[in-house]
């Protein structure tokens, strides 16, 4: 809660309270206690708050702000354009510089033969949009009965009544009805179940297992993210992707990645599939496009999709006021020229190392710390009664909850995930510029 000294934040805390409906927030919690902090200002990885504390934000705000808060060139490149040209449309055959040349460059960055650009506000529309455009190709392919979408358990895929239904996060997906969309939903991470054997535990849950009961033929595409983000930092073991790339090929179904958090660097390749040599059919990116600094998301289609695409002699039936915004591309090139010019790629993989030297004192000295992991940096561990047996805290203990509230009071942003059951995962990914001595502090 706000410290109440000054009765101007006060009365923000009453007005907010009153008017604001808050997204991924408890409204009888809220409308009780206020906001937890209204921010006000940052700089590097640093934020603060309108009563001028400080916080390390170690998650980059929604795992979006990758260059950190205060980066002039960026809000030069929006500033810039607004006055020039706020916006201008995309429909009807209208373009603008910005967005053909931001197209161009992401191409350029993108693994394989992704080869052509449509962009959105963000994650939610980028992956709704990857569901339409990929039910539309096969409608031209002529197996419009492909519209059956197979995501991962614990997957985090936005908020939209599609992308929410294909979220594996029980709270996300059964909101609103939304689970009643047509979307399957696999056990992550079963390699060997992908790879073919029918033995292996769980392997009813298995994607393989979900093709063969439901048919290819009614099935347009997996979705999965390289790294789960959202459902508590999980790292596929070595050879999932590839399996899962392999078995949609066999299969006649498309894979989407969803690279919301790992595009753009977060990983310490551009591309989190790049970790796994693998190139997928269709992209989605957002967040760290902009590094938060404007909204925008793009999908990514490979060149047989984008070529089939254009192909399509009525109107397409899809598109956003926004798509192709000319000040958000512009902040798009201005985040792409930082990473570049500045070799963010290069500190990732450096402070990747310094974290994870930071996990194993943590783990060599703290008895309930477990299973840390850091792919780049997009990092996390687990909070167990017994790290040793694998013996999880009982139900009511909320230990990640616990540790992030904690560091919070201790100036320290971090996340919780503990939507399943006596699961608690605390979640680390600081903006890509922090330095070793931010690191270890
Ligand atoms: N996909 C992933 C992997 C995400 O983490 C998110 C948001 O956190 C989304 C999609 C949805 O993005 P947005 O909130 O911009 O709609």
């Amino acid at each position: 809660n706000i410290v109440k000294q000054n009765t101007n934040i006060d009365n923000l805390s009453k007005i907010d309270k009153e008017y604001f409906i808050h997204p991924t927030t408890v409204p009888k919690d809220f409308i009780e206690n206020g906001p937890k902090i209204i921010f006000s200002e940052g700089k590097g990885i640093r934020v603060k708050d309108v009563n001028g504390n400080e916080y390390i934000d170690g998650v980059s705000m929604l795992w979006n702000v990758n260059l950190g808060y205060g980066q002039k060139e960026l809000a030069d490149a929006a500033y810039e354009q607004l006055n020039r040209l706020p916006y201008c449309s995309s429909f009807y055959g209208y373009s603008n510089e910005n967005a053909i040349r931001l197209a161009e460059k992401v191409v350029s960055v993108a693994p394989g033969d992704l080869s052509a650009v449509f962009f959105t506000s963000g994650g939610s529309e980028s992956n709704e949009t990857a569901f339409k455009l990929v039910r539309h190709y096969w409608d031209m392919k002529g197996l419009s009965d492909k519209k059956k979408i197979i995501s991962l358990k614990r997957g985090y895929h936005g908020a939209t009544i599609s992308t929410g239904s294909a979220t594996g996060i029980i709270g996300f997906h059964n909101f609103s009805g939304s689970k009643d969309m047509d979307i399957l939903h696999a056990k992550p991470h079963l390699t060997n179940c992908e790879l073919g054997d029918k033995t292996a535990p769980d392997y009813d849950e298995s994607i393989r297992s979900m093709i063969e009961k439901t048919g290819a033929d009614q099935i347009a595409a997996v979705i999965m993210e390289p790294v789960q983000g959202a459902g508590g930092v999980h790292v596929p073991p070595e050879g999932y992707l590839q399996a899962v790339k392999k078995l949609c090929e066999e299969n006649n179904i498309l894979f989407i990645a969803d690279e919301v958090i790992c595009g753009f660097g977060r990983t310490g390749k551009m591309f989190g599939v790049e970790n796994w040599d693998v190139v997928p059919d269709v992209m989605c990116v957002a967040k760290g496009i902009t590094s938060g600094y404007a909204q925008l998301g793009a999908v990514l289609l490979n060149k047989e999709i984008r070529d089939t695409l254009v192909q399509y002699d009525q109107i397409l039936g899809h598109g956003f006021t926004y798509s192709g915004h000319p000040t958000a591309c512009a902040v798009g090139l201005a985040t792409l020229d930082f990473l570049e010019k500045n070799n963010i790629l290069q500190n990732v993989n450096e402070m990747e190392k310094e974290l994870k030297k930071g996990f194993k004192y943590l783990e060599e000295n703290h008895r309930h710390l477990a299973k840390t992991r850091a792919v780049g940096l997009l990092a996390g561990f687990e909070l167990m009664q017994d790290p040793d047996t694998e013996t999880p805290f009982e139900q009511s203990i909320r230990a990640a909850r616990y540790v992030v509230d904690h560091c919070f009071d201790n100036k320290l942003i971090l996340r919780a995930a503990d939507f399943e059951h006596q699961v608690n995962i605390v979640a680390i990914a600081p903006p890509l510029i922090i330095n070793k001595q931010e690191v270890e502090e």
